[in-house]
């Protein structure tokens, strides 16, 4: 274990870091964080910021230095950094890990060859591969990046082999994934939290809503049947044995309007779906982040109460700051601000946890509140 007081290190600097930092203090520790950014949400927050890339081997010292347990908020952080820092002390997630979860190829490939279900799909590493058969079967698909795709970016619709063809090359050719598009009857994610003993806890699933290809509402517990939840959450389990993941792993799934289960993708780190722990669970997705990383037993996962989050994109600032006083109006309202100084278009500047007793009526009133928020876009 890892005395309070001491440093944890972390790799990389945006909101999930600021959330882990706040966990990692409350429990008594002190942070430092690496980010390139100087205006790093997580840098702001943590007793120390290392202003540098993440593959500066000077910058890897200097955490290596104070601290000897070491993670990750960023899955596109180089594997090599994070492989520099075992000689330091833990690193967890591994390298490994993180290694499979920022390439979609590799990936899928894994998920695949452990027998998990996935979304039929086709690896496209250059242009003659579109031409060379087995796209025919995955029209009408989307076509994703490989890697460093976020929030819905670096993914095209596609219906034919022109389309794909034009798409690759608007991604300037670097390696791809053809996927079929699959009519979704939801979508939902599973977190789970494995220490290196290989003790996991396991968070209520969460029934989640996308605009735009950006997770926009997180409705915990999800709306839908027992079985689905269970077979959600046994599969997040039996993957995390199977990567022997050591860490805080977000599977998400898409639920087919057949009835079956898919990995869409996973996340090595806390996800946007399991902000809503911070108010409605026990322990955090972030806390329990900070246990694993300084060693000790893992929190409760329980869910106090219904919940329901939704993200604040800087689209709500166009008109200047939201008025927070009238959404703060609803005491059952909790707001989360990243500290984010400029608001562009589809970035997440912060979230909202709405708490109450009953789902549907979590979610009228959340509507409502997001149609306010809205009104003050021209
Ligand atoms: P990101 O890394 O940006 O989260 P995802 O692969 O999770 O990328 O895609 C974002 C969203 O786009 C998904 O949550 C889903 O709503 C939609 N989507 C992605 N792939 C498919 C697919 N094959 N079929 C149907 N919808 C999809
Ligand atoms: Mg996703």
């Amino acid at each position: 274990m890892i005395k309070p007081g001491a440093w944890l290190g972390l790799l990389g600097g945006g909101q999930l870091g600021r959330m882990f930092v706040m966990a990692a203090q409350s429990l008594g520790y002190k942070v430092v964080v690496l980010d390139p950014d100087p205006a790093s949400p997580a840098g702001r927050v943590a007793e120390k910021h290392v202003c540098s890339q993440y593959d500066d081997v000077s910058a890897l010292d200097e955490l290596g230095n104070l601290s000897a347990s070491f993670t990750t908020e960023f899955e596109n952080i180089p594997s090599d950094s994070l492989r520099y820092l075992e000689k330091y002390g833990q690193v967890s997630p591994s390298a490994g890990s993180v290694e499979i979860a920022q390439d979609r190829i590799r990936e899928k490939d894994f998920l695949k060859m452990q027998g998990f279900q996935v979304v039929p799909y086709k690896p496209i590493q250059d242009i003659e591969e579109i031409d060379a058969g087995g796209c025919e079967d995955l029209f009408p698909g989307i076509l994703k990046v490989s890697r460093f795709g976020y929030d819905g970016k670096g993914q095209a619709r596609v219906n034919n082999v022109e389309e794909t063809k034009d798409a690759f090359k608007s991604f300037r050719s670097s390696r791809c994934v053809l996927e079929k598009m699959v009519t979704l009857a939801a979508e939902l994610s599973v977190i789970v939290a494995r220490d290196k003993f290989g003790s996991m806890s396991v968070f209520p699933a969460a029934e989640n809503r996308h605009e735009a290809g950006i997770l926009d509402m997180s409705i915990v517990p999800a709306r839908l049947p027992d079985e689905i939840i269970s077979e959600a959450k046994e599969i997040a389990c039996s993957l995390a044995e199977k990567m022997n993941y050591v860490g805080v792993l977000c599977v998400e799934f898409f639920l087919e309007s057949g009835g079956s289960l898919l990995i869409n993708e996973i996340a090595p780190r806390p996800h946007n779906s399991g902000h809503y722990t911070i108010d409605a669970c026990a322990a955090s997705q972030f806390e329990q982040q900070a246990r694993i990383v300084a060693g000790l037993p893992l929190g409760s996962t329980d869910q106090y109460r219904p919940a329901v989050m939704f993200n604040l994109l800087g689209d709500l600032w166009d008109m200047g700051e939201p008025n927070w006083l009238k959404v703060l109006e609803d005491p059952n309202v909790k707001l989360h601000l990243y500290g984010k100084t400029e608001p562009r278009r589809g970035r997440k500047m912060g979230h909202l946890t709405m708490i109450g007793t009953d789902v549907r009526e979590i979610l009228d009133s959340a509507e409502h509140i997001k149609k306010f928020l809205k009104q003050g876009i021209s």
